[in-house]
């Protein structure tokens, strides 16, 4: 008999509570679906009312905590994600199945973002400007908003909740934090560190469930007034209509179709690392991964031969074995998905030079794995061109000038991140200024964001928000603006002017 399955909570109202609907779903780790790692609460909207009630009362404590105080419960953070990087990567790659080594970055970059956050405690700027007036100060600062509601996907467990979470939280907000489905377990130990940290148990909710029911209620709940939304550009699009008729702040990551150029001057080793790096890193389930590899026509041919050897020879396998170069896809449907669009890709004229089906052999059958699969003779316009597939499938597509690279990465309907190989800097200036996405990496592969800097796209990928980065702290406050007026007498702006003597 297997041991009997951990049934986790949700954290609401400053306790670890079971939720009101009495129902669980099941958490397996996709590279051994014998291996169940747990029972997460299968919540409904009577358990995100209680949070919200709950999440209300924090807001007006941590509000007014001021924020260098706040800051200094980040720090503590980030010290205890420094503490605890190893195991909670461990749970990761178990629940989700990227390789330890992708799993410890993921936790690096919430102990960067923690960090940063902490300083902006001592900074978060207003502005002091001149009055038109005399005698009277003219100066804007920010107030936090309310009870932020977080949505997040599978692929960044850690780190996607924590490039929300901690500027919400800096800024003064109350969070509610809505995980998802595949990915509960890296919540509870994320929610665990905060509360450990001295985070106030009202100002942190965690409420576990379907993403129709428990992300659709915080979503229509009118005391939720942010919502922040990571995820598919088709869900994006749900909850932005949600959010339109509501009048709420929204911030929407969504989708990408990354393309890597590579022009005949490039150093071509290098440009294959990044290449391999950028498709099959995560498998190929990361918003920034390369799903589409522009060649010079020049060194077309080369170029695919040289990636084809390199990706046929990655190892397949379980995460958590430190050998392993590609895990598993995070479920059935995302392996059937990308299954379909082979099937897509041949249908419409396309080559699978390798790959393009699941491995065989005993080892890898009780998990989700596909092999590294590369589709030449792919045209612009082509589905597996123009949509987003979330494997380890990289689309071939040869062009006969840079302009028509160009052209061809920005002819999608997303734009987040865009890569160019090249040794010209007229080129790499060119790309830097007339690739349409919201990071452009010269000499680097399309992924790879640092917590210090503004990260999203975009077109389809975004709606103007940024994650990361000082930016990310206009979303999570209002600007509140302020006149003081000591000339003791009524002055009327743009009325009574004066000349400059
Ligand atoms: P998803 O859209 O299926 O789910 C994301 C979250 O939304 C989950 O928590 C889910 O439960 C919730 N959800 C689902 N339906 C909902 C609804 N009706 N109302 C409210 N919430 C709902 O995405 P996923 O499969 O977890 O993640 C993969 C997608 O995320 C890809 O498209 C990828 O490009 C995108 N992504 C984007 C970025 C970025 O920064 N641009 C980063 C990572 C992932």
């Amino acid at each position: 008999m297997p041991p009997h399955p951990e049934t986790f909570k949700n954290f609401i109202a400053g306790e670890w509570r079971a939720p009101l609907t009495g129902e669980h779903f099941e958490n397996r780790n996709p590279a051994d679906w014998n291996d169940l790692i747990g029972l997460f609460p299968r919540s409904g909207p009577a358990d995100v009312a209680r949070a919200v009630e709950s999440a209300r009362r924090g807001f007006e404590r941590w509000s007014r905590t001021p924020a260098p105080l706040r800051g200094q419960v980040l720090l503590r953070v980030g010290q205890l994600l420094a503490e605890r990087k190893e195991a909670i990567a461990r749970a990761m790659t178990r629940e989700m199945g990227k390789v330890l080594a992708e799993t410890r970055g993921d936790v690096q970059e919430g102990i960067d973002t923690a960090f940063y956050a902490a300083t902006e405690g001592r900074r978060l700027f207003g502005r002091v400007v001149p009055s038109e007036l005399r005698s009277k100060w003219a100066m804007s600062y920010r107030r936090p908003i309310g009870v932020a509601g977080l949505i997040t996907p599978f692929n960044f467990p850690l780190a996607i909740p924590a490039w929300k979470a901690f500027p919400a939280l800096l800024c003064g907000n109350a969070v509610i934090f809505k995980p998802a489905e595949d990915v509960p377990h890296t919540a509870h130990l994320l929610v665990e560190v905060l509360l450990e940290a001295g985070l106030p148990p009202d100002v942190i909710q965690l409420v576990h469930g379907p993403g129709s029911v428990v992300g659709r209620t915080m979503v229509e709940h009118p005391d939720v007034p942010v919502i922040s939304f990571t995820g598919s550009t088709e869900t994006g699009a749900v909850i932005g209509a949600t959010c339109g008729r509501m009048h709420k702040r929204l911030s929407l990551e969504m989708g990408g179709k990354n393309a890597v150029i590579v022009m005949p001057d490039a150093d071509l080793e290098l440009a294959l690392d990044g290449v391999l790096w950028g498709a099959f890193g995560t498998t190929g389930q990361r918003c920034t991964a390369t799903s589409r590899l522009i060649l010079h026509e020049q060194i077309h041919d080369r170029f695919l031969r040289m990636v084809c050897e390199r990706a046929e020879r990655l190892r397949l396998g379980p995460g958590l074995d430190e050998r392993t170069e590609v895990g598993p896809l995070i479920h059935e449907e995302a392996r059937n998905k990308v299954a379909s669009y082979v099937g897509i890709a041949r249908e419409e004229g396309a080559t699978v030079a390798i790959g393009g089906e699941a491995p065989g052999g005993q080892a890898l059958e009780c998990g989700w794995f596909f092999r590294p699969t590369v589709l030449a003779g792919v045209t612009p316009g082509m589905r597996v061109e123009q949509e987003e597939i979330f494997g380890p499938v990289l689309s071939v597509i040869r062009v006969a000038s840079l302009d028509a690279a160009i052209r061809v990465n920005n002819d999608v309907p997303y734009g987040l991140s865009s890569a160019l190989y090249t040794s010209d800097l007229t080129t790499a200036f060119r790309a830097m200024t007339d690739l349409d996405t919201g990071i452009t990496y010269v000499n680097a592969p399309t992924i790879g964001a640092e917590a210090h800097l503004p990260f999203g796209g975009v077109k389809q990928t975004g709606n103007g928000h940024r994650e990361g980065g000082w930016e990310v702290y206009d979303f999570y406050s209002e600007t509140k603006v302020v006149y003081v007026d000591y000339s003791g007498t009524l002055q009327r702006a743009q009325i009574d002017t004066y000349s400059a003597e």
